[in-house]
């Protein structure tokens, strides 16, 4: 039992809650109050199945003083308040704001009625707070966890998710648009499956960093070959009991895990590890954004990846790097803690409490990226190792002798996950 209040006086932790729930900050109060109003009013809206929707909309729209499409969302998520009960309590603390019942209710709306009742239960898992003062999902987590939960049972109404590389078909989305109407510029259009997009962002911006200049300039140059060498390191993190592959915090599927398996140059099997330099090696860093998946800040969801890999304690106090006791923060949220602002506090389960010292309220993170929950502290079986890098190579061959001249700056790093759950 970890106790989450660190305070000898109080040795039982209090209960879980979400912090919005819980905090007494007056403008706390006022939000929680409009989401609960929020809530009401869609559950008032609900529509009968029979209703014209467009007669409810323009009715709705006048007793409001509301858009109708804005009518339409309300009815939409009171219709989800009534199919999934379980959901329905879970919500009605409260803490999740009219956004999220959108994006909710968006997802559920395809669900048919053999489905319903374990998808509504495990969603209304999803909505329940594990730790105190925990911090409500963001939009982006709250959609891949709720996405995830309905593709495990019924894939057919698993919603199109703008990050996910099949839907739609990747042949109908690649686009390469120019438009040139204007004299003076050049309009460039570019649409990639989210993987590639993530490498190619990540290129583009090593060049732009490294010659002080804007994505733009760095584009051009990385096309005439001028970019110079930039060093990237992407990193791929996958499960080898499931074979399940992500690169960064995305989801790897249909040939994408392939492709990316062949572009590796380094494979790490990752445990937590300490020295005593200041900085953390690559592999260090590939772990902890593997394991927080996004900044570890209450309410952002930068990625992890490009995060800085910061030092809870001061480095100055503790003289070493040991990734039990890093994490990732977004730039500028590593500005507000080195000013003093939020103070850090990370258990071994990889959870965080966040106080800031405006208000001293805590709000509790939990890791959400591809190692979250993978045993990092195990005997790695060194059957498994050579397996995967026999398999690695001769991917990797082929890989090598088709793209000679190919991403000679750019390396990908794979990380070997096992599954097995964090003993807690
Ligand atoms: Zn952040």
């Amino acid at each position: 039992m970890i106790d989450f209040v660190g305070n000898l006086f109080n040795p039982s932790p209090p209960p879980p809650s979400w912090s919005l729930v819980t905090n007494p900050d007056p403008a706390a109060r006022a939000k929680l109050h409009i989401n609960r109003n929020e809530f009401d009013l869609a559950a008032s809206c609900t529509p009968d199945p029979d209703d014209n929707v467009y007669r409810t909309a323009d009715r709705l729209s006048r007793t409001l003083g509301i858009t109708r499409s804005k009518a339409l969302i309300y009815c939409d998520i009171g219709t989800m308040l009534t199919r999934m009960p379980h959901t329905r309590n879970a919500l009605a603390c409260g803490a999740f704001n009219i956004d999220l019942l959108r994006i909710l209710a968006d997802l559920t709306c395809t669900l048919d009625d053999t489905h319903l009742d374990a998808v509504d239960t495990e969603i209304a898992e999803l909505l329940t707070p594990t730790r105190p003062h925990q911090a409500v999902p963001g939009p982006r987590i709250l959609r891949r966890q709720a996405t995830a939960v309905i593709a495990a049972h019924q894939p057919d109404a698993r919603p199109a998710d703008p990050e996910d590389p099949e839907l739609p078909t990747p042949d109908l989305s690649l686009d390469f648009t120019v438009d040139s109407s204007d004299t003076d510029y050049t309009v460039f259009q570019i649409t990639l499956p989210t993987d590639e997009a993530i490498g190619a962002t990540r290129i583009i911006d090593a060049i732009a960093a490294a010659h002080n200049t804007s994505r733009a300039t760095a584009f051009t140059e990385l096309l005439h070959g001028t970019a110079g060498e930039v060093k990237v390191t992407l990193n791929c993190y996958r499960n080898l009991d499931t074979g399940d592959m992500h690169l960064e915090n995305h989801q790897l599927t249909g040939t994408a895990p392939d492709t990316w398996m062949r572009r590796v140059t380094d494979l790490t099997v990752p445990s937590h590890s300490t020295h005593d330099n200041r900085f953390a090696t690559e592999a260090q860093k590939a772990l902890i954004a593997g394991v927080d998946g996004t900044c570890r800040a209450p309410g952002c969801d930068n990625p992890a990846a490009t995060a800085d890999t910061d030092h809870i304690h001061r480095y100055a106090d503790a003289p070493h790097t040991d990734t039990r006791e890093m994490q990732s923060l977004c730039r500028r949220c590593h500005i507000l803690k080195t000013l003093g602002l939020t103070d850090y506090t990370r258990f071994a389960d990889g959870t965080t409490i966040v106080s800031s010292i405006d208000d001293n309220h805590t709000v509790t993170t939990v890791p959400t990226g591809p190692l979250a929950h993978a045993n990092l502290t195990f005997d790695r079986r060194l059957a498994r190792k050579t397996r995967t890098r026999k398999e690695h190579q001769k991917l990797r061959d082929t890989w090598n002798y088709i793209t000679r001249f190919a991403f000679q700056n750019v390396g990908a790093s794979a990380i070997i996950v096992d599954e097995a759950p964090i003993p807690f």
